[in-house]
């Protein structure tokens, strides 16, 4: 009897002790409802209050519709109830369902019917538990499911899930399906080399090299074979992951046939490109030759015709020269003096034309050296008093603070101011031409100087205002024009000015007078600077003829009337000459004799001057005799040749008298008669 009353306290602190620690609410009640044990949990599960009296009063308290009662207000009733009343028509039903409360969470309930041992109905035991964070997580798990699903499914890109270790294809999406024209059971269970997908077996090599070192996130493009043999470029990137335990790879690949397509085209077009410019830049290169051959074509074709042209006119103007100077009649002086002024005329048409060829061929080198405004437009205006004066116009100058000691190229100045003032006289018939200078722009080292002239003539109709300044244009183009001239004249002015530093330009009114101008600007010098003459010394003859007589001349010259026209301008100048037809000969009256000063032409036959003079120069009594080239090679690169080939000094043909007889001086006073 004790051993049962001890094994019925056993069983009741037992039954006790499961039903506090139970994680569920455990609710027992009898065949007829009555509740017959319930736990603490029960009511925490539920969120109803808890008695604040011992549970084992509660079985008295509360009976089991009471307890319906509470239910009911933290559940949906009729649910709960209908399922309820299923479970009490049926008592051997066993049954697990999900309740939700009305609070949000859900609670499983499990219930099984009570037996006696002769399988009599005793009644249900009821367990209730939470599941809410269960369902959540399981929610959870489900919405990531189905998201990463669907963006598996759904993606553009082909992605195809293999195992790590045979690459067999585990599961693919439909985009895969699609760029690869398989169908899923052609793929599943199977692997890329048995289907033969990879184009180049090295691509497959490298590929798998790459994955043994560097497994993740690895990119790759390479090409891929469709079920129907076409081809298509991927790039894919592969992941490692595990499904179901197994090491897997997912690789999602791109087609990129077209974009590779595109950059195919692209880089044939960048070929393409680079080609045509490669061709371009050769035919630049061509023609900037073809340029520059016809160029250096050019200045040698001026270069000679300047000599061709030269030559006789030095005679011309050198005949006229002695004939003037035997003594002639009145009417025979007058036809003379149109034959120097015609001969003259000549030669200022080709000093135009040579004058602007080696500005355009960049040949044209600046001086520096003292200049004098003043000076530079009276020598203007004396250039053209005897013009001027015959068609009875006023010259006039007017200097407007200039500085002294200014530094630049006097003869361009000159030249610039001289082809403005000749057109002003040329188009002026009444009035007068002014000519005037001033300093507009005043720097430290520097002065920009404005030259003006200004005429009353006829003026420059407004249309043609914008031709002025072009090469070879004049306002009057037709074949009967009144005014003769080039059309250089401007053109030289400007690019002259421009080459100082300065520009040119001019305004005019038809019928009313036109104003000529251009600036150029000169260096400050620091010393005060004498000032230059730049005609030759009207002297030199007499001088010549007074300090340095008898002196012993040779003249090179292979032209017979120049030869003679020299030698007699020589021997007025009371100098003996010997005479020599080419370079050999003269180099042999060099050897036999002692020159004070030798003249020489630089085209010759058999020897030319520029031969003769090296030769010359090797010679014992050659060394340090003056050697002067007579040329009618114009350019100044022709001047640097003839020093560089031992000459000491240059005079060009048509030789002025004064001039020659000006450079004789200067040799002849620095060399010890012979
Ligand atoms: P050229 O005088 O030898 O023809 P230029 O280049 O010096 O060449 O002048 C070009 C043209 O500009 C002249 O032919 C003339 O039509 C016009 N021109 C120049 N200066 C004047 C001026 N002072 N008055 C009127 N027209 C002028």
């Amino acid at each position: 009897m004790e051993i049962i009353q001890k094994n019925d306290e056993f069983r009741s602190s037992m039954q006790k002790a499961i039903l506090d620690e139970s994680p569920d609410g455990i609710l027992v009640v009898d065949r007829d409802d009555r509740i017959v044990s319930i736990n603490r949990r029960f009511f925490k599960v539920w969120d109803i209050p808890l008695p604040d009296f011992p549970l084992d009063q509660l079985l008295h308290e509360v009976d089991s519709p009471n307890l319906q009662h509470a239910l009911s207000k933290v559940v949906h009733p009729e649910a709960f109830l209908r399922r309820v009343q299923e479970l009490y028509a049926n008592p051997d039903l066993e049954d697990i369902c999900e309740i939700q409360l009305k609070d949000g969470r859900t609670l499983e309930r499990h219930s099984s019917p009570l037996y006696n041992a002769g399988h009599q109905y005793l009644g249900r035991v009821w367990y209730f538990r939470d599941i809410t964070e269960t369902i959540t997580s399981r929610h959870a798990q489900e919405d990531s499911e189905t998201l990463y699903r669907t963006a598996f499914q759904t993606s553009l890109d082909a992605i195809a899930i293999t195992t790590l270790s045979e690459g067999i294809y585990v599961d693919v999406n439909q985009s895969f399906l699609n760029i690869t024209g398989y169908l899923r059971q052609d793929l599943i269970g199977h692997s890329s080399l048995d289907l033969n997908i990879w184009v180049d077996p090295a691509d497959r090599k490298s590929f798998s090299e790459k994955l043994r070192n560097e497994p993740e996130h690895l990119k790759f493009e390479a090409r891929f074979r469709k079920k129907n043999g076409e081809v298509f470029w991927g790039l894919f990137s592969v992941s490692p992951m595990t499904l179901n335990g197994v090491p897997c790879l997912m690789s999602i690949t791109t087609d990129i046939t077209q974009s590779k397509a595109a950059q195919a085209e692209l880089a044939r077009h960048r070929d393409r490109l680079e080609q045509l410019v490669e061709e371009r830049t050769t035919e630049l290169l061509r023609a900037k030759e073809a340029a520059e051959a016809a160029n250096v074509a050019k200045s040698a074709f001026l270069a000679n015709m300047s000599h061709e042209i030269r030559t006789p006119l030095n005679a011309i103007t050198g005949m006229a020269h002695l004939i003037r100077r035997g003594g002639l009649t009145p009417r025979q002086m007058e036809q003379l003096g149109k034959l120097e002024g015609a001969g003259e005329h000549l030669l200022n048409i080709i000093n135009a034309i040579l004058e602007l060829s080696k500005i355009e061929a960049g040949k044209f080198v600046l001086s520096e050296k003292a200049v004098s405004i003043g000076a530079i437009l009276d020598n203007v205006v004396s250039m053209l008093l005897t013009h001027a004066q015959a068609k009875h116009l006023q010259l006039s100058t007017e200097i407007e603070g200039i500085p002294e000691n200014l530094l630049g190229d006097p003869t361009s100045l000159q030249q610039a101011l001289l082809n403005y003032a000749a057109n002003a006289v040329k188009f002026t018939e009444t009035g007068g031409v002014s000519l005037r200078a001033e300093q507009i722009e005043n720097c430290a080292d520097s002065v920009l100087i404005r030259f003006e002239v200004r005429d009353t003539g006829i003026g420059i109709p407004e249309e043609a205002m914008a031709r002025l300044f072009t090469a070879f244009e004049q306002v009057d183009n037709t074949m009967t024009r009144k005014y003769g001239g080039t059309g250089l004249g401007l053109a030289i002015t400007k690019k002259l000015a421009e080459r100082m530093g300065g520009t040119a330009g001019a305004n005019s009114i038809q019928g009313n007078g036109s104003t000529f101008w251009f600036t150029a600007r000169l260096k400050k010098a620091s010393l005060p600077c004498p000032n230059q003459a730049f005609t030759p010394s009207a002297s030199a003859e007499d001088r010549l003829k007074k300090d340095y007589p008898q002196r012993r001349i040779l003249l090179v010259e292979d032209e017979a009337i120049n030869r003679e026209v020299a030698t007699i301008l020589l021997q007025d100048a009371l100098q003996i000459v010997d005479t020599a037809e080419d370079g050999t000969e003269a180099v042999e009256l060099v050897r036999q004799n002692n020159y004070d000063l030798i003249l020489i032409d630089i085209q010759m036959p058999k020897m030319d001057g520029m031969e003769a003079t090296r030769v010359i120069r090797s010679l014992p009594n050659g060394k340090l005799k003056p050697i002067i080239a007579i040329t009618a090679n114009a350019f100044s690169e022709d001047r640097a040749r003839c020093l560089e080939a031992g000459m000491d000094d240059f005079v060009a043909k048509p030789v002025e008298p004064e001039t020659l007889y000006a450079t004789l001086l200067k040799w002849l006073a620095q060399t010890p008669p012979v």
